[in-house]
Parts: C-alpha cells; sequence; structure tokens
C-alpha cells in the first residue's frame, strides 16, 4: 500500500488532513514535533488518540526541542503571553521548514512514502512557511535535494479554505472534533486568548455550530 507521511499537531487543521489522506487509500504515517512548544503534552495525547482511530501504521514523535530554545515565539517561550493584539506570537522562526525537512528525510528511508501532508490553511498567513508558495519551493527543494524516492511530494490540501471552511469539510469527514485541541498557551484547558483559541471560537460562531470541544475559562 501506498504511503503518506501527515505532519500532525492534533488541531483540526492537521487532523482534518489524515482524514483526507486515508480517504485517498494511503497508509498513515504520523509525524508529530516536540519543538518546546507550550501544548506539547496535549498534542502527544491528542495525536496518540488520532493515530490509534486512524490506525496510523506508524507515528513518530522527533525532537527539534533546539527549536524552543532558540525562543523568540510564544509557542514556546514562558515569558512571552499571548494577548488579542498580537497575533504574530504564533509564528516560530522557520519551523514548518525544518518540520518539512524531517518528513522528507523520513520519506527518504522508506520507498513506499508517495506523499508527504500538511494541513496549511488559507491566507492571509501570519506565518509566511503556510503559504502555497512556501510549499510550491519545499517541493522543489525535495526533488532537488533528495537521492532516493524523489518523486515525493508535499500537498497542503486545506491550503484554499478558511478556518470555517475547514471545519465543515471536517464534518464531511466526520472528525471528531471533540478530540481535537487548538489552544496553544497551554496543555491543560483552552485559554481563549491566543490566536488560535480567538480563530476557533469565531469559525465555530459564523457557522452557527456548537465546538463539542469548548470548555474556554472566559
Ligand atoms: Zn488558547
Amino acid at each position: 500500500m501506498k504511503k503518506a507521511i501527515i505532519t500532525i499537531s492534533g488541531g483540526i487543521d492537521s487532523t482534518l488532513t489524515a482524514a483526507i489522506a486515508k480517504s485517498r487509500g494511503y497508509g498513515l504515517y504520523f509525524l508529530t514535533v516536540n519543538y518546546g512548544q507550550k501544548n506539547l503534552a496535549r498534542e502527544l495525547a491528542n495525536t496518540s488518540y488520532f493515530a490509534s482511530y486512524y490506525g496510523a501504521e506508524k507515528h513518530k514523535v522527533i525532537d527539534m526541542t533546539w527549536l524552543g530554545e532558540l525562543g523568540k515565539s510564544g509557542m514556546t517561550d514562558a515569558d512571552i503571553s499571548f494577548n488579542e493584539r498580537d497575533d504574530d506570537l504564533i509564528y516560530v522562526p522557520f519551523r514548518n521548514a525544518c518540520i518539512l525537512a524531517a518528513a522528507i528525510a523520513w520519506a527518504e528511508t522508506d520507498p513506499d512514502v508517495e506523499k508527504i501532508f500538511i494541513g496549511s490553511e488559507a491566507g492571509p498567513w501570519i506565518c509566511p512557511d503556510n503559504s502555497p508558495e512556501f510549499i510550491a519551493m519545499m517541493n522543489e527543494l525535495a526533488s532537488k535535494a533528495m537521492k532516493t524516492n524523489n518523486s515525493v511530494t508535499i500537498e497542503a490540501p486545506l491550503n484554499y479554505l478558511d478556518k470555517p471552511g475547514i471545519i465543515k469539510t471536517a464534518l464531511e469527514y466526520k472528525v471528531p472534533l471533540e478530540h481535537t485541541w487548538t489552544c496553544v498557551a497551554n496543555a491543560s484547558k483552552p485559554c481563549g486568548i491566543c490566536q488560535p483559541c480567538r480563530n476557533r471560537r469565531e469559525a465555530f460562531e459564523s457557522l452557527g455550530l456548537l465546538d463539542p470541544a469548548t470548555n474556554f475559562e472566559s
């Protein structure tokens, strides 16, 4: 069976991306990255749940804690708190290129891997490493850099969907949204303040739907 590597954090986007890959007939290899993120415990728990739920054949958790040690991100720095004004705090310097580099390296070790999926949504992008231009450049990089299995391609199937569109699509794919986790502030309870929390809440509200995972403090 052909295989696909899914970069997965357990949020709505990457989990829907896994569901899409499975629906296309791929055997799933999950890749979760520990870059020192504040919500790591939740990401590990939820991606393990989804690995079981979707029958992932492999689930690697790769250590990139050096990214967090470099700092300069609200995602990793204990002394940077999220607020409702500075959405740029969710950017982690060059993170997605590093994650995709790990996925490309993994793909080079397994000739069954045909595809790498990442759950980047539509713009405008707070993080430029979610744009179609970035994905295209990583594809070009992979084709030039890989010695073996270099027909592998990277795809971001949600790159044309905003968050309400992603939620609607996730419902079509019957993604168990109650098990997804979006907050990047911590792993115990959604803060309701960080950009991903606000974006998720606004998207559900715009659709007139209740978030099955909502348990906000505010
Ligand atoms: Zn939050």
